[in-house]
């Protein structure tokens, strides 16, 4: 069993396969794109399939693929399946934006996939293509009825911004009147990828709750399982449900059971950290599994309390460009 300095079991890794995307999403990388990494600066499929096994035999049982656009990685499903198969790794989830999905949500299922987040900022056509500076709603959509149709458990990411799209807060929400979706208000944090990496539209999650409220009176607050960032609730009558992340304020580091491996290999014990280490290099300078797993042990024996003291001492080391999309989310 994995445990950090602060008592914490770790036993989730979030995998960011690729730092490419197809889409622009304005929260997390600006209109022209970031500079992405050569692609042999890429973590290979050997290379990530070694390292799950390693921190598998650790106790690291859950794995969530993020990007990037995971889909964009050539011969992805292939990934998914030979991770499927690391002894150790009982649950595979996925973040994606849906667009690249069409024809391919069966395999997902034959795969074992249970779960998906969707990332959906809008219902509204102008400003999905306004936020994302590109036309793809009824991709998307597509995608969360494929999915639903399969038996995949679905959660919509809604970063909610001030000005720009707190207005399809409520329909957002809606979906879940009828579908069996879990509807999530995500914090803007300050990673679009440009200088200052502003988050000039964050709305606290206290706010994204009053305007709920306001609508819904009646709302109840529902148990968040172990280790969950979001604070759930449900609405009486409605098939699904929603949940708020305070993920710039970040309520829920006190129970933070993760960490996250970048496309070109750093591993992060915080979102808001720098990276601990460059596990790439070790692989590539020959290191055993048991010097990745020493690695690791020694990175989680000095993790920051929180996302706040990472991100103090990340910004005393450098000024930071980093976009959403070379951390994972
Ligand atoms: N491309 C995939 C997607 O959009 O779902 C996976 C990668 S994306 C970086 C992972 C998650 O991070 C998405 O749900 C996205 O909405 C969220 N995200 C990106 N930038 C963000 C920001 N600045 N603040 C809050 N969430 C952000
Ligand atoms: Fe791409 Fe996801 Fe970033 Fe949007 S949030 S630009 S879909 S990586």
């Amino acid at each position: 069993m994995l445990v950090d300095n602060h008592g914490r079991e770790i036993n989730y890794m979030r995998l960011a396969v690729t730092d490419r995307c197809n889409l622009r999403c304005f929260y997390c990388m600006p209109a022209e794109g970031i500079d992405y990494a050569p692609r042999k600066e890429l973590l290979s499929f050997e290379e990530i399939i070694r390292i799950c096994k390693a921190f598998a035999s650790q106790g690291i049982s859950k794995i969530r693929i993020t990007g990037g656009e995971p889909f964009l990685r050539k011969d992805m499903m292939q990934l998914l399946e030979r991770i499927a198969e690391v002894d150790g790794i009982e649950e595979i989830n996925i973040t994606t934006n849906g667009t690249l999905l069409e024809g391919r949500v069966k395999d997902l299922k034959a795969i074992g996939i249970k779960s998906v987040n969707l990332s959906l900022d809008s219902l509204d056509r102008e400003r999905f293509h306004e936020i994302t500076r590109r036309d793809e709603l009824d991709k998307v959509l597509q995608c969360m009825d494929d999915m639903l149709a399969e038996g995949i458990q679905v959660k919509v990411n809604m970063v909610v911004m001030k000005g720009k799209n707190d207005a399809d807060i409520i329909p957002m929400l809606e979906l879940a009147n009828d579908k069996a979706v879990s509807v999530r208000f995500i914090e803007e944090m300050p990673f679009n990828g440009t200088e200052g990496q502003g988050n000039e539209g964050f709305w606290s999650f206290q706010e994204i709750l009053n305007k709920i409220k306001k609508h819904y009176p009646e709302l109840t607050k529902i148990p968040d399982p172990v280790g969950s960032t979001s604070m759930n609730y449900r609405i009486p009558g409605f098939v699904g449900g929603f949940g708020i992340i305070a993920a710039y304020s970040r309520t829920f580091c006190g129970s933070c059971n993760r960490i996250r491996l970048t496309p070109q290999g750093l591993i992060k014990t915080c979102l808001y950290d720098n990276g601990i280490f460059n596990i790439r290099d070790l692989l590539r300078s020959g290191a055993t599994d048991e010097g990745l797993i020493q690695a690791l042990k020694t990175a989680l024996a000095h993790r920051f309390k929180d996302g706040h003291e990472a991100e103090k001492h990340r910004q005393s080391l450098l000024p930071n460009f980093e976009s959403m999309a070379s951390i994972g989310g």
